[in-house]
Formats: structure tokens, sequence, C-alpha cells
């Protein structure tokens, strides 16, 4: 009998690795792979990049103008892995910087701009199958989900790791302190805005991994989808 796919949503706070982990269990699963972080991303750098901000502002009913101009794609690279493509052009490595990291809340927070990506979203799910990262995949996307992973740790643990991934990358001027404040303000507005906010889902298991070791937490997770597979399939869903 074949084996009835899933979708899988993983949430959780800024800089959890919630897409290291979310990757590695697609790729065991044979499962599709969504980062939802590199579209709001996408749209940053899209709004930076076409003189809609104005300091922390931004242009809302130009960029609302602007939305049906943003086409996000994703496409395997070389080593196997899934890139970002905004209007054709690959902004993988652009869409990781500080410029953008500082500025993508405040895109995220916009009602219209959610409700588009969500509406993608939930398109790219339609034959499950799929692991999506997020702050709103179990709760907004697909409160449905069969299985829902909220993810957090320390801000400290955080903060270095998302340091640690800067330097691996060249960047030898944002400092820790830099990293820590951008992780610490991501998290308090995506905790506060109205819409869409990040949440822990009522049927979430939480992973706290400030502790656990890539491969431990690889472990746990895949522990977890071949449980919920198997209950599936017991109960014939
Ligand atoms: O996951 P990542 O840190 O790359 O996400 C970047 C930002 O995009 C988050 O800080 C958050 O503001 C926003 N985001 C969101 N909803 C999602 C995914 C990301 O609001 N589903």
């Amino acid at each position: 009998m074949e084996e009835k796919k899933i979708i899988i949503a993983i949430d959780g706070f800024s800089s959890t690795g919630k897409s290291t982990m979310a990757k590695a269990l697609a790729k065991a699963l044979n499962y599709a792979y969504v980062d939802t972080g590199a579209m709001y991303r996408a749209v940053t750098l899209y709004c930076l990049d076409n003189g809609l901000f104005d300091g922390e502002t931004v242009d809302e009913p130009a960029l609302q103008q602007h939305l049906d101009d943003i086409h996000i794609t994703f496409r395997p690279n070389d080593a196997g892995r899934s890139d970002t493509y905004l209007n054709g052009v690959n902004v993988e490595q652009e869409i990781r910087s500080m410029r953008v990291s500082d500025k993508v809340s405040i895109i995220a927070a916009i009602a219209f701009v959610r409700h588009d990506m969500v509406r993608q979203q939930q398109e790219m799910g339609r034959d499950k199958g799929l692991v999506m990262d997020g702050r709103d995949i179990g709760t907004v996307v697909f409160p449905n989900a069969e299985l829902k992973v909220f993810v957090t740790a320390d801000p400290m643990v955080r903060a270095q790791r998302r340091y640690d991934e800067l330097r691996g990358k060249g960047d030898t001027t944002t400092t820790f302190e830099e990293v820590l404040e951008n992780v610490t303000e991501r998290d308090r507005i995506d905790t506060t805005r109205a819409e869409g906010p990040l949440r822990q889902a009522d049927d979430a298991l939480v992973l706290d991994n400030s502790n656990l070791t890539i491969p431990e937490q690889n472990a746990y997770l895949l522990g977890a989808a071949h449980a919920t597979i198997n209950a599936q399939r017991k109960n014939g869903d």
C-alpha cells in the first residue's frame, strides 16, 4: 500500500535552526521543503531595491500596487538545495544579509502581504508530502497539518548561531550584539503583530534545541514524523 503523505509544519522563533532541520527531514522522507521566511525576505528585498522604504516605514499603497509584480520561486541548485528566486533572479545569498534581516519583520506584519504569501503557501501544500517552516504554518497556513512542531532555544544560543553563519558567509562587520538585537527585535515584532502572530499551536510538539546537536534534533523529528505517518496508516485516514 502506498504510504499516505502528510503535511509537517515547523514554526518557532528566529534562528532556531528550523530550516536546517526542516530540510533534513524533507530529504529523509523524500518530501518537498518550503522555507516561508525566504518568501517574506524576498518581498523585503524587492521593497529595498525599489525604493519603497523610507527609514523604517514602507510605502504600503505602493507595495500593494507592486504585489502582482513580485514573483517568488524556488529552484534546486547544483548541490541539490533549493535556492530562492525573485523575478527570475537568484537572491538566495542576498535575502540572508543583515540589510534584509533588519527590515523583514516590518514587511511580514503587513496583512495584505501575509494574505498573499499564505495563499501561495497553501497552494504549494495541495498534494501534501511537504515540510514547511515559518511562524504561522501550524496556526494559519495549515491548521490541519498532521504534524506540528514548535521550535525554541535560548536567545543567546540563537544569536551565536546566526553570528557564526554570517561569519561563515564572509560578513566580518556585523557584531554579535547587532545580531542579538536583530533576533530579539524580530521575536518581539513576530509575536505581537495582529496578523498571523508567532504562537505555538495547541497541538504542536515543543522542541527546545538549546542543548541539542543537529543529529539529535534530526533523529527526534524523524521519529515524530514516522510515528505520525504510522498512526495515519493505522487509522486508515
Ligand atoms: O525564518 P526566517 O528567520 O528566515 O524569517 C524571516 C522573517 O520572516 C521572520 O523574522 C518573520 O518576521 C517573517 N516570517 C513570518 N512568517 C513566516 C515566515 C517568516 O512572518 N511564515
